[in-house]
C-alpha cells in the first residue's frame, strides 16, 4: 500500500498531528477557563488582591474563616497538592518563600496557619492548588 510509507502518508500523519496538537491546546485552554482560580488569574473574575507577580497571586478569601484569611496560588494551573512534582515544586517553594512577607503585609503579627485541602476527604472545593493563610485571632487548637 503506497499510502503506508510515502511522502503523502507522512504529510497526512503530520497534518493529523497538527490538528490533534491544536485540539489538545484548545482543550487545555478550555479546562483552564473552567477553573475558577484560572479565571481570577486571567482577570475574568474580580478578586481582592494582596499580592501579584508573574508566578503567584495572593487574594483575600471571599468567605473568610478567620479575621484575616487569604489564599496564595500559583499562576500555573496545578490541580492540588497531589499534583506537586519535582517539575513544579520550585513554584511551591517560591510560594512558601513569599508567605512570611504576605502574612506581615496582611497584619498577621501574632502568627498564622497555612493549610491546603487536597481532594474530597479534605473538602477541596476549587481544583487549583491554593494555600489558605489564616490568622488575626487565636485559632482553634484542633485542626480537624
Ligand atoms: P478549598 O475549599 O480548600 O478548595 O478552598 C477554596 C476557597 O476558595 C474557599 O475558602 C472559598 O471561600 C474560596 N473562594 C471561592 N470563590 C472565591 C472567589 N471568587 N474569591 C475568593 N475566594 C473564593
Ligand atoms: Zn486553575
Amino acid at each position: 500500500n503506497f499510502l503506508l510509507n510515502s511522502p503523502v502518508s507522512d504529510a497526512i500523519i503530520s497534518m493529523k498531528n497538527i490538528r490533534s496538537r491544536d485540539y489538545f491546546a484548545a482543550k487545555v485552554r478550555k479546562n483552564k477557563m473552567d477553573c475558577l482560580f484560572c479565571e481570577i488569574i486571567a482577570g475574568n473574575i474580580p478578586s481582592n488582591k494582596l499580592y501579584e507577580d508573574d508566578r503567584v497571586l495572593a487574594f483575600y478569601d471571599i468567605n473568610p474563616q478567620a479575621p484575616v484569611h487569604f489564599l496564595v496560588i500559583p499562576k500555573a494551573h496545578i490541580a492540588s497538592a497531589d499534583a506537586i512534582t519535582a517539575d513544579n515544586a520550585e513554584t511551591v517553594a517560591y510560594i512558601f518563600s513569599l508567605i512570611p512577607a504576605l502574612a506581615a503585609k496582611a497584619g498577621l503579627t501574632g502568627g498564622y496557619r497555612v493549610i491546603t485541602n487536597c481532594r474530597p476527604d479534605a473538602c477541596q472545593s476549587v481544583p487549583h492548588l491554593h494555600f489558605h493563610v489564616l490568622g488575626g485571632a487565636q485559632l482553634a487548637d484542633r485542626m480537624a
